[in-house]
């Protein structure tokens, strides 16, 4: 194998670019050419790919977002529009392609290895973890402490204020980024996608908790079945009429922002993983991490398998408010 593709795809997270990085250095380290690609699968329809460099991956490992770029292309589901990419990458001499982001940019890796025949490896690069098989995804850890530290600030206002906090977390099909980071900044209580939200258990929470208490915050997974933050505290209003209520959507910091320690170290090992998979002739295969061990999951099992927080996380929080 002498040249390999690289692209990142999807919603972006901290942590690509240290992968960028890893990949183009190991790759270099055994005598391969990285070809990055821009803005996904739209610069592979358009053929804007790039010779990397060493220097391309200096100075990226602290940078959030990808420098490749990344983009949702509808267009690139359409077998016809897709035809374009495939000689592309014929004509360019690819022949492995490394895709990083989440389960819908695995479906569009998936489908390119069937028709144009080249082996596909997948790192996990989303905010939200919700791919099967991995304990981690790239940018998780960065955006929880992002959140945790927002909560915090909150904290003040709300205590100082005596208000109820209703906190927009990101995660549409997903509760872990609200989940974990409701234990970590000491919420009140938590709603997510994965269980059954009561408005009026919460109100009546909230108002047995505010005996003493100076605030309470609440956080909301964006893709809770009830809605997101504004419409909770909408709901949750007349029952709570004697309460201060307060939304705050926390909205794109969560995606930005220099990578932690958790999230460079995974992706550097993640991107070495992927190099070693495609030399080793692996395909469709997604690199993973359990127990501190980088692991490989299928693909297909990480695009059609669902990952969900462990819910009885949620029962621990509970637990912790009825003292
Ligand atoms: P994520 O990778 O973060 O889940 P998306 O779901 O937006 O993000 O998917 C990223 C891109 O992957 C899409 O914009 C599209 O170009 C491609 N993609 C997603 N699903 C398919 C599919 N079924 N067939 C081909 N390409 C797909």
């Amino acid at each position: 194998m002498k040249k390999i593709g690289l692209l990142t795809s999807g919603g972006d997270a901290p942590g690509m670019n240290a992968a960028i990085r890893a990949i183009t250095k190991t790759a270099m380290h055994f005598g391969i050419q990285v070809v990055g690609i821009r803005d996904g699968f739209e610069g592979l329809m358009e053929g804007r790919f790039i010779n990397m460099k060493y220097t391309d991956v200096d100075n990226i490992i602290q940078r959030g977002g990808t420098i490749l770029g990344s983009a949702r292309s509808l267009e690139f589901k359409d077998k016809e529009k897709r035809k374009q990419a495939l000689e592309n990458v014929i004509e360019a001499g690819i022949e492995g392609l490394i895709v990083i982001g989440g389960d819908g940019s695995f479906r569009g890796a998936h489908v390119l290895a069937q028709e144009v025949n080249i082996p596909v490896i997948g790192i996990p690069g989303t905010i939200d973890n919700d791919l099967y098989g991995t304990e981690a995804t790239i940018g998780y850890d960065t955006a929880l402490n992002t959140i945790v530290a927002a909560v915090d600030k909150i904290r003040d206002t709300a205590s100082s204020h005596k208000r109820i906090f209703f906190v927009e977390v990101m995660g549409r099909d997903s509760g872990f980024l609200a989940l974990n980071s409701a234990i970590a900044s000491g919420a009140e209580s938590v709603l997510i996608p994965e269980t059954i939200t009561d408005i009026e258990a919460i109100a009546n929470q909230i108002k047995s908790q505010n005996k003493g208490r100076r605030s309470s915050i609440i956080i909301v997974a964006e893709g809770d079945e009830e809605g997101g933050a504004m419409d909770i505290m909408r709901k949750i209003k007349p029952h709570l009429e004697d309460f201060e209520l307060r939304t705050t959507i926390l909205g794109h910091i969560q995606r930005g922002g220099s990578p932690s320690y958790f999230d460079r170290a995974l992706a550097t090992r993640s991107g070495i993983k992927a190099v070693e998979l495609l030399l080793a002739g692996e395909t469709e295969k997604m690199v993973g991490i359990k127990a501190d061990e980088m692991i490989t999951i299928d693909l297909i099992d990480a695009i059609e398998k669902n990952a969900t927080p462990k819910v009885e996380r949620e029962e621990l929080l509970a637990k912790l408010l009825t003292k």
